[in-house]
């Protein structure tokens, strides 16, 4: 995993977890300038069981986003180094991730371009109220409905029945306790993908979830694997269709 901390003073990662560890609370990354924004909103999330990643610089975000799970972007119009809506379009191009605009101009054109022209969810014009930006956060989040991960570690036991489980020990993952016939790299995104399942997926991301990849892979790469995964999915269950191409955007794994 390449270092996110482009600039320590300004990644405030309220979260005590290392960076690779698995969010278990949802995750919002927080593009704002000012710094004494960016804390309260940072204070305010990690208060309410959010995790919250600041940034200064809109590309810095973005390069967050694209190697990391967020469950939401809280984003900043005027930003040093890209707008806030440049930086939105750049982000739609592999995401459809909630995003909240935080805008300081109370322009109506401006704010129908970001909400509908390209694709922001809601705003929240300055000054604001924290708690209010957080329950349109939480608004949004119950929106994109999520959800406790339903895949257990098989290692750990449980009585509940699990279209996929995860056996840690021997590196597996059962479908309908049937063990997926994968490569090692497969194994690596369909356990992402199980692991963070109903959510998009770009394929910039997944090749980022393959750590050794070879050099020289690319998007067909991972066009390949997850041909590879589809068919070993299919010769356990040919009933359901587990991944979910988004055009455009990447994969997704339903369950
Ligand atoms: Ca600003």
């Amino acid at each position: 995993m390449k270092s996110i901390f482009i600039n320590e003073f300004m990644n405030y990662n309220i979260n005590t977890q290392e960076q690779d560890t698995e969010h278990t609370m949802p995750n919002i990354l927080v593009v704002e300038d000012d710094k004494a924004i960016c804390e309260s909103i940072a204070f305010a999330l990690e208060n309410e069981s959010f995790e919250a990643q600041c940034f200064e610089m809109g590309l810095d975000a973005l390069d967050y986003l694209n190697n990391n799970d967020v469950d939401l972007v809280v984003l900043d119009i005027g930003l040093p180094d890209i707008s806030g809506f440049d930086l939105l379009r750049k982000i739609r191009k592999n995401s459809d991730i909630p995003v909240i605009i935080l805008t300081a101009r109370d322009d109506d054109a401006d704010i129908v371009l970001g909400l509908e022209g390209l694709g922001a969810d809601d705003y929240v014009t300055k000054p604001f109220s924290v708690r209010v930006l957080i329950s349109r956060i939480r608004a949004q989040l119950r929106h994109t409905n999520k959800q406790a991960s339903p895949v257990v570690d098989s290692t750990t036991g449980s009585d509940q029945p699990q279209v996929f489980k995860i056996n840690k020990d021997l590196n597996q993952i059962l479908l309908h306790d049937q063990a997926i016939d994968l490569t090692k790299a497969e194994c690596k995104i369909l356990l992402h993908l199980v692991e963070n399942p109903n959510r998009i997926h770009s394929k910039e991301h997944l090749l980022n979830v393959m750590h050794d990849r070879p050099t020289g892979s690319s998007d067909s790469t991972i066009v390949t694997h997850i041909r590879h995964i589809r068919v070993a999915l299919n010769k356990i269950d040919s009933d359901n269709e587990y991944i979910k191409n988004h055009r455009g955007l990447g994969y997704s794994l339903v369950i």
